[in-house]
């Protein structure tokens, strides 16, 4: 599979998220991760947990300044806690440069309070990950590896559609064998999940959560044999294993299981993860830092078992959008309006159901996203074509697995369970892999955990 021709053995990229680099014992243990493991030659890490969330807000619109301070001051105490452990030496030598990016981070902040950009929100947006990678390449070393920091901006180039930056997989693959590959035979190179450059050399950001998929897509790039992904569960589960405890480990799931899972809001994956390991067939490995001993989840193509129910997803904050109108009966082309009103405010449609004359539509809300995603604009252009009602404090629940589109007794198993739950929208029969439905928010855990009782007992 390593068509690479300067004969590394083996390559395995593998991404360390926020828990797995939150402080010093966190990261010394990743460290030994990869000590242990000689085919890491490139590492992805997040930002420090909590430094992310705290970026957004001092990324958002008219932050008083006290209050950036509070948090330049709290993201500060993060890193400097970590760097504390160090020989005097090596301590002073990188709190100079985490000095030198808190003070740039500090500029960008005040112009942002002074003038609101997208594009200064994703700049404030990357430090956490510039801070955790120089410092993680420190403790790599301090166990004598030989850890190197890379700027991922050199080969990570996007357009500018900050927050959700498209990434030019072309321009990544060559810069990455030309400028990455060959700094990987003696060192182990770390460097930053979630960042990119766009073609004017602003920074962008790929969206909450996008380390995974950066880390995926750089494996894609330097035609590596495996993606070892390292957080803070030991695997996937077959539901988030904070909603029940009764959640059970899955030692082998498929790439279309696992996509499934990702895309329906599992959040151990970025949802695009595994659009370029299933491209080049790169076996993907989930694990806990904390527990390596444990093992974990292998991602691949093919899977000794295909249940009929796999795993329950659930995806928050979703918006629902019912049009009605009379005109629609028996009309052609009112959907392709409604479609192009959409399209036009950039909205992409996630589930769609149709009645006579009225269609719902829900939409999912990235968590990050600060704005809100119907906006009056929106709704007062679709009300010249029709009536319109939006809800809000939805989730959506889904039910993975294989041939369920066609297995009996599906839809009488999972509504028969959760027949005291008022359900908003059924969407089922489009797709073998998944069944989902809409709940309210406040029923949502509880639907997750009647329906894992049942279907996982
Ligand atoms: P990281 O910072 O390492 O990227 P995340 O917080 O993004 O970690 O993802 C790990 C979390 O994903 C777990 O702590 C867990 O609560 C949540 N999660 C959601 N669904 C699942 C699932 N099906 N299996 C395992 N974890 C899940
Ligand atoms: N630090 C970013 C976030 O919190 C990216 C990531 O962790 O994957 O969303
Ligand atoms: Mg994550």
């Amino acid at each position: 599979m390593n068509s690479n021709n300067l004969s590394l053995p083996s390559l395995t990229v593998a991404k360390f998220g926020g828990t797995s680099v939150a402080d010093y014992t966190a990261m010394l243990r990743c460290a030994n991760i990869i000590k242990n493991d000689p085919s890491v030659r490139l590492v992805v890490v997040s930002a420090s947990a909590g430094v992310t969330n705290h970026l957004v807000r001092l990324g958002q619109e008219n932050v008083p300044q006290e209050e950036q301070e509070s948090i330049i001051a709290s993201i500060a105490s993060i890193q400097l806690n970590i760097t504390q452990n160090f020989p005097t030496e090596i301590e002073q030598s990188l709190n100079l440069s985490i000095h030198e990016l808190l003070d740039e981070l500090a500029n960008i902040a005040l112009s942002q309070s002074n003038q609101y950009s997208a594009k200064n929100a994703d700049a404030i947006l990357s430090f956490g990950e510039q801070f955790s990678s120089r410092i993680f390449a420190q403790v790599l070393r301090s166990i004598d590896v030989a850890g190197e920091y890379f700027n991922v901006q050199q080969v990570m180039k996007t357009n500018s559609l900050y927050g959700k930056a498209v990434v030019d997989e072309q321009q990544l693959k060559q810069s990455s064998q030309s400028l990455l590959l060959p700094k990987l035979t003696d060192k182990v190179i770390v460097t930053q999940g979630f960042i990119g450059e766009d073609g004017l050399g602003n920074t962008t950001t790929l969206g909450r959560g996008g380390s995974d998929y950066s880390a995926a897509l750089l494996a894609e790039a330097l035609d590596s044999e495996r993606l070892a992904i390292w957080t803070d569960v030991v695997g996937i589960f077959t539901t988030d294993p904070r909603i029940t405890s009764q959640a059970k480990a899955i030692k082998e799931i498929s790439f279309g299981e696992a996509a499934e899972m990702a895309t329906f809001g599992a959040k151990i994956l970025h949802p695009a993860t595994l659009i370029p390991a299933m491209r080049c067939n790169i076996p993907v490995f989930v694990g806990s830092s904390k527990e390596p001993e444990k093992g974990g989840t292998q991602i691949k193509k093919q899977v000794e078992s295909t249940p009929t129910y796999r795993s329950i997803a659930l995806r928050r904050e979703q918006t629902l959008v019912t049009v009605k109108s009379p005109a629609m009966l028996h009309a052609s082309g009112f959907l392709a309006q409604v479609f192009s009103i959409l399209a036009k405010y950039e909205l992409s449609v996630d589930l769609v159901t149709t009645s006579e004359i009225s269609v719902a539509l829900t939409f999912d809300n990235p968590s990050g996203s600060t704005q809100a995603l119907i906006t009056t604009s929106v709704v007062e252009e679709l009300e010249q074509l029709c009536e319109v009602t939006v809800e809000h404090g939805l989730s959506l629940v889904a039910v993975i697995g294989n041939g369920l589109n066609c297995a009996k007794g599906i839809g009488q198993t999972i509504f028969e369970t959760i027949n005291e739950t008022n359900i908003r929208l059924i969407c089922h029969g489009a797709s073998s892999n998944n069944l989902c439905f809409l709940v309210s928010e406040r029923d949502a855990n509880g639907v997750v955990e009647k329906l894992h009782n049942t279907l996982f007992a």
